[in-house]
């Protein structure tokens, strides 16, 4: 079954310091910064500014060790990964896999704000990391 792709719902942004981003992306852009939340099983504390219907999701390393703190370390700060929204997650990873997509996150699970997430492997995605989020799911 196919599952309908309806938006980029944010954009994560890896930064070693929420606060210094803040500085562009609120003062700056005038951005609102909306909901701050860290999600433990990640090491990763998570700063979310609505821009229209989309988002910038700002990501700050709990450590050096987490997959962001990893990231900074390697390729700096940056964008991240991009996270398109789609109907049903499950169906979209068994699309996927089907054909041949390497992916990080083979069952869907639970990311900021509980909505139901899971990544897809930069190797075949033209180098960029993909985040799929299911509509109507998480509290924003
Ligand atoms: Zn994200």
């Amino acid at each position: 079954m196919s599952s309908k792709v309806s938006k980029i719902q944010h954009l994560g942004v890896a930064v070693s310091s929420i606060e210094d981003a803040l500085n562009f992306w609120r003062e700056g852009m005038g951005l609102e910064l909306g909901a701050v939340e860290v999600v433990e099983d990640q090491g990763v504390k998570v700063a979310l500014l609505p821009i229209g219907e989309s988002r910038i999701e700002l990501l700050e390393p709990t450590g050096d060790e987490t997959p962001v703190g990893k990231f900074i370390a390697k390729r700096g700060q940056g964008i991240h990964h991009i996270c398109v929204e789609v109907d049903d997650v499950a169906a979209k990873l068994e699309e996927l896999k089907t054909r041949g997509v390497r992916l990080i996150d083979e069952q869907p699970r639970i990311g900021a704000a509980g909505a139901l997430v899971a990544f897809i492997h930069p190797a075949n995605t033209g180098g960029v990391l993909i985040e799929l989020t299911q509509k109507g799911t998480g509290s924003h």
